[in-house]
């Protein structure tokens, strides 16, 4: 029987002190704490390999197939292969759609989950995973931060979990109104806060709810993509696109639309278990401080984050960002400090960064649509930039190349009509969708939101 895996925080401050080595734990208390005492990130202390074998097979195999041997190679002993298995079969039972852009370009729609973006894949594995370990009947209290996308998927995911209550924090201002209907349509063991304030301020409000020592008699946890449980499940479709596109032993390249970077550490691991990936293109918007770091080895976090049209990748220091620096032997905190640097050349012999303007993002909107007939929202317009941009640099490889859309364009019906004319098809998910009260308001300031949490969390 294989080891198991166990999990360390990239500050690995808090030390084991009987052997003097940094504290490893299991995957589920890394679910369950979701952010490290030592403000660090949860990485498993080794990756697990994919066997040429097991690749071979994965074209015959169905997405939650797939998921469960992926995800398995992390999780067992602490879950069976026939949970996993029944759980997966549960998360993902909608479509994946990848479609032919030419010249070996293929777009993955990541959009058709029930809140229309890639977060689905992450959250509704999530919920199944805290369902399943919380299965004692304790009550747990998830925070999440949003800026649209995050909110609604966690929050779908979560309705009717027994023994898990979830606060979801939005900026009032900052969502779009379908995001905001998405987010307030959420009843029951669910709760959308609506904040007088930006996305910077709800997520400083989350996680001084993390740090604080008062509020530790609750089971507190986050749903963002700082948990190693959100983490896991965005490297299956790595996998998946791999099984449907590649050749035997052929390698691919993906573009990832990137803001805290979840998604792109995700194909980063998926890698390093042994998927044959020549470059991942990670690209961002305005806010462009990794393409920069890349570049020139000086991180400068951006601070207030820029907006741009692709709005969930608004972030001026990526959360995850400290993963990536651990994987190739750096550090950085929470605030964007550089403490060790990472393997630069490294990364740049695997990782091309890239940052794309708000006139590019359209530009490629507009082009897209009128070449190929191909609706991309923004977020996807970013990747499928980023991809040519790569192409122009490097030349034009005989790989497939694989950019993500992570979100569908109903979602951007205001932005697509008034660059493209055209008005995207609604999902289903987003058809009958109508504001309503179920959300709770609070000003700006963590002293009345914590007053509210010791009124409303359960213990
Ligand atoms: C969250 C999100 C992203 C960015 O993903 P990260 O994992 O944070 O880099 C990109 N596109 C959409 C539509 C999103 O919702």
């Amino acid at each position: 029987m294989v080891a198991p895996i166990y999990y360390y925080s990239t500050n690995r401050q808090f030390s084991n002190q009987s052997s003097g080595d940094f504290e490893r734990i299991s995957f589920q208390e890394a679910l369950f704490q979701g952010q490290a005492q030592d403000e660090g990130l949860f990485m498993p202390d080794r990756i697990p390999k994919v066997s040429p074998e097991e690749l071979r097979q994965l074209p015959h195999m169905r997405y939650p197939e797939i998921a469960s041997l992926v995800l398995g190679k992390f999780l067992r002993p602490e879950i069976s292969a026939s949970v996993l298995s029944q759980l997966a079969r549960e998360a993902y039972t909608f479509e994946i759609a990848i479609e032919s852009l030419g010249e070996k370009r293929y777009l993955m729609r990541l959009d058709q989950g029930p809140t229309a973006s890639f977060k689905d894949f992450a959250a509704q594995m999530l919920a199944r995973l805290m369902g399943y370990f919380n299965r004692n009947g304790n009550y747990l209290n998830l925070l999440v931060a949003t800026s649209g996308d995050t909110g609604s998927a966690i929050g779908r995911a979560f309705q009717g979990i027994p023994g898990i209550f979830v606060y979801i924090l939005y900026p009032r201002q900052e969502v779009s109104p379908k995001q905001e209907a998405q987010l307030t349509s959420i009843n029951g063991n669910v709760r959308a806060v609506s904040v007088d304030g930006k996305f910077d301020d709800c997520q400083k409000m989350v996680k001084s709810a993390f740090l604080d020592p008062e509020l530790r008699l609750f089971h507190l946890t986050s749903g963002n993509s700082i948990n190693i449980g959100r983490l896991l499940p965005q490297m299956v479709y790595y996998f998946y696109a791999y099984s449907r596109l590649a050749k035997y032993e052929e390698k691919v390249i993906f573009s990832i639309p990137s803001g805290n970077f979840g998604n792109a550490i995700g194909c980063e691991i998926a890698y390093r278990m042994g998927l044959p990936v020549e470059k991942i293109i990670i690209a961002t918007n305005e806010n462009d401080e990794f393409p920069g770091f890349l570049q020139n080895g000086r991180y400068e976090k951006i601070s207030p984050s820029r907006r741009c049209l692709s709005n969930s990748m608004n972030v001026g220091h990526p959360s995850n960002l400290g993963r990536l620096f651990d994987l190739y032997g750096g550090n950085v905190d929470k605030d964007g400090y550089v403490h060790r640097n990472p393997d630069r050349t490294a990364m740049r012999r695997h990782i091309f960064g890239v940052g794309i303007s708000d006139s590019e993002t359209i530009d490629t909107m507009v082009r897209i649509w009128r070449e190929k007939k191909v609706i991309l929202e923004p977020h996807g317009a970013v990747a499928f930039a980023g991809l040519e941009s790569f192409r122009e640099q490097e030349g034009e490889p005989d790989l497939p190349q694989i950019v993500l859309e992570t979100a569908h364009p109903g979602k951007f019906s205001e932005v697509l009509q008034e660059y493209l004319g055209v008005t995207p098809e609604m999902p289903e998910s987003l058809k009958h969708l109508q504001l309503k009260n179920h959300y709770i308001v609070l000003p700006n300031e963590y002293r009345i939101f914590k007053e509210y949490l010791f009124e409303n969390l359960k213990r």
